[in-house]
């Protein structure tokens, strides 16, 4: 079997389904490069777990070779990029170079895609060639499940996810620009688990938002398979009612089960709904590179992990960190940038405790989600976690979680703020 990497990016790192371990094949005929000279920890996938898990693993341990594999030439935050669908920033605010980590840190980012792990041979197979490593940090993010959703794996140019920030929320953006006053915007939830549990609701809100001081005649029908809004709900309602009355109509317990390219039509099990502007998310789970590797094991959507050490349960010296990780087995974390910040931190801990002989420090982790209602005001959800020493597992604690009270104009410059002090904490 032969693959290019375009095909790679598309069907296999991104978003499909098909199965890597045929990339993997022989006839590839894969050399080992980089020869391994001392301690060395390679990374996988230079987003929000695996940037900040390099990083910090170089800081505390320069002794380690620290190699960062990733596909993409740049970094894009999928925080914030609602706000560029809502018109309120632009790509290039999202964007970022890993030249930092590199110039500042000697993390070695090489810009391609690992097609394969293998436990046994301690050793990733990229595009590139096969590399060995002592400890592996695999932080790959989500894959798209199709298979719930008739006709929508191969049309997806019509109905966008737009879940990692690229080419696809640049897309939902022009949509919304070029559509006619008095259109209609469908945007489909998943059920949940999924990447950001607010982040839909917040597009929501940015979407209304911008009709509304724009296109006043066209509305937002929110298609959500969950029974209610699933994260901060009472204060989107609020804000909704408020805000977007006769813009945004909220249909909880809507699953969209089919679409049809031609009459860019969603279908549900009660209805059949014609959209303007589609956005439609699909299911997730851990990135396809875990489930081939066996790291998410078959039947199961998450990677179980030691939520000390963020080591796979499956297999040792691999640490997975981010949204792939099985919140059964870390404790009620969301799948947020700020935790998978949070995780990175850990596992670099852990990674650099192990790899000298010592115990992995005690894990502490924290999470704010901002989220913004209109293009003013934010509303927040925080929470700092404890390893609970009852369960093993990660717990808020008591008096140290909670909401803002009500939305305001001092969260929406929170939120920014928070963004670039990660973004810098991340890459910088
Ligand atoms: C619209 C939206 C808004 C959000 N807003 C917020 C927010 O306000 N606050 C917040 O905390 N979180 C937010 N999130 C959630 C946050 O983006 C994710 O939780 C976070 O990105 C998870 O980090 P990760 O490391 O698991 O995956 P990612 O950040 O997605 O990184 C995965 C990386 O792995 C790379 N990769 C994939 N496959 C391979 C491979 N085979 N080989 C090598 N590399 C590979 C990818 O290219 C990517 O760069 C939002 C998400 C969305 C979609």
């Amino acid at each position: 079997m032969t693959i290019d990497r375009r095909k790679f990016l598309k069907y296999g790192a991104g978003a499909g389904v098909v199965g890597l371990a045929g990339f993997a094949a022989p006839g590839l005929a894969l050399g080992q490069i980089m020869p391994k000279g001392g301690p060395r920890v390679i990374v996988v996938g230079g987003g929000w777990g695996g940037a900040t898990a390099a990083k910090y693993i170089r800081m505390q341990d320069p002794a380690i070779e620290v190699i960062l594999i990733e596909p993409e030439p740049v970094f894009r935050s999928c925080p914030i990029s609602n706000w560029v669908i809502g018109g309120l920033k632009t790509m290039a605010d999202i964007t970022m170079s890993y030249d930092a980590l590199a110039r500042r840190h000697g993390v070695k980012v090489i810009q391609d895609s690992v097609i394969a792990i293998e436990p046994d041979a301690k050793r990733v197979r990229t595009f590139g060639g096969d590399i060995e490593y002592d400890r592996l940090v695999v932080s790959p993010g989500i894959s798209f499940i199709y298979d719930d959703i008739a006709n929508l794996e191969f049309n997806t140019d019509i109905f966008p996810a737009a879940w990692k920030a690229g080419p696809e929320t640049q897309q939902l953006r022009d949509e919304l620009q070029a559509m006619e006053d008095g259109g209609t915007v469908v945007l489909s939830i998943p059920l949940g688990p999924f990447r950001c549990p607010p982040g839909p609701y917040e597009r929501t809100s940015l979407i209304a938002d911008y009709l509304k001081r724009n296109k006043p005649r066209s509305k937002i029908i929110v298609l959500d398979a969950n029974q209610k809004i699933i994260s901060k709900g009472k204060m989107f309602k609020a804000a909704w009612d408020d805000l977007y009355d006769g813009i945004i109509d909220y249909r909880p317990d809507n699953k969209v089960i089919g679409v049809d390219r031609d009459t860019r039509t969603l279908m549900t099990d009660f209805d059949e709904i014609r959209a303007d502007v589609a956005n439609v998310i699909p299911p997730q789970r851990a990135n396809n590179l875990l489930g081939v590797s066996g790291l998410r094991p078959a039947g199961k959507r998450w990677a179980p992990v030691n939520p000390v050490t963020y080591e796979s349960t499956v297999h040792a010296d691999i640490h997975i960190t981010g949204d792939s990780t099985d919140a059964t087995t870390v404790g009620k974390v969301p799948k947020s940038g700020f935790i998978a910040n949070s995780m990175g931190k850990v596992a670099a801990g852990a990674v650099v405790a192990l790899m000298n002989g010592r115990e992995p420090p005690r894990p502490s982790m924290a999470n704010t989600c901002y989220s913004l209602v209109s293009a003013e005001e934010a509303i927040s959800v925080t929470a700092v976690y404890d390893l609970d020493d009852a369960t093993g597992k990660m717990a808020a604690i008591e008096g140290a979680k909670g909401l803002s009270p009500g939305r305001s104009r001092l969260t929406a410059q929170n939120a920014e703020d928070w963004a670039t002090a990660i973004w810098s904490d991340m890459l910088g």
